[in-house]
């Protein structure tokens, strides 16, 4: 068995590394733990080494675990898909969202959030892969969205997301992170910061790719046995 320890310690050497190799400036790429299915003790147990920004994928299980944890200083991330009726619960309880791909929901989020809270931070989750993913905006629609969700009041447009189609091999890996960031260079007059690239199986690749915050599951917490599996 592998423990948590050497599992982040691991995790944070091959960003290190890939940093290394792609002659990027040191720290500059954050590591955002997914904690998707795993309990809340996994979570403290990463807190505890120093870890302090973790993503869930769905409200119920993610509220759960926030209420357990609701002492510790977590900066919460949401990064699943987003029904119009779980945007209230979002803008309350997190800090970030990776995977807003509509204005109707960037509206209901820029809402919804409460007054006294800082603006919710925000990534478009951008379809790289075509018809292999089912969310996410195309390239083509990105701009007029990016443009429209910049002037939201009670957000701000941090930068993008991308799940590529998977892949095994390093070089396929980079190629469609380095067709969006490319594209993204075009765009003018956004800021953006953020590049919410890469998972466990293709870290490196998006980090070389201009990665600046990998969100990483398996490789840090072990496999997910989702429920309902033997
Ligand atoms: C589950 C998930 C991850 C983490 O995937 P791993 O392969 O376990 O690292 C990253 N991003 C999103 C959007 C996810 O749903």
């Amino acid at each position: 068995m592998t423990s948590i320890a050497e599992r982040y310690q691991h995790v944070r050497s091959q960003i290190r590394h890939a940093i290394g190799i792609a002659g990027r400036p040191k720290g500059c790429v954050q590591l955002l733990a997914v904690s998707k299915t795993k309990p809340a003790e996994d979570i403290a147990a990463l807190y505890r080494l120093g870890q302090r920004h973790f993503a869930e994928n769905y409200l119920q299980e993610a509220r759960s675990k926030q209420q357990k944890l609701a002492a510790f200083n977590i900066t919460w991330h949401f990064i699943g898909p987003i029904q119009s009726n779980k945007t209230s619960a979002i803008a309350h309880y997190f800090d970030w969202v990776h995977s807003v791909d509509r204005l109707k929901i960037a509206q209901r989020l820029s809402e919804q959030r409460p007054a006294h809270l800082p603006p919710l931070n925000v990534c478009l989750q951008v379809n790289i892969s075509g018809e292999a993913s089912k969310s996410g905006v195309t390239l083509t629609e990105l701009p007029d969205l990016a443009q429209a969700i910049a002037l939201l009041p009670n957000l701000v447009l941090r930068g993008v997301m991308a799940i590529p189609a998977p892949e095994d091999n390093y070089a396929r890996q980079r190629q469609p992170y380095r067709a969006l960031y490319q594209a993204l260079q075009a765009l003018e007059g956004l800021s953006l910061d953020t590049y919410s690239f890469g998972m466990s199986g293709d870290l490196k690749a998006a980090v070389m790719e201009g990665s600046t915050l990998v969100r990483v599951g398996t490789a840090l917490f072990g496999e997910r046995h989702p429920l309902g599996d033997p």
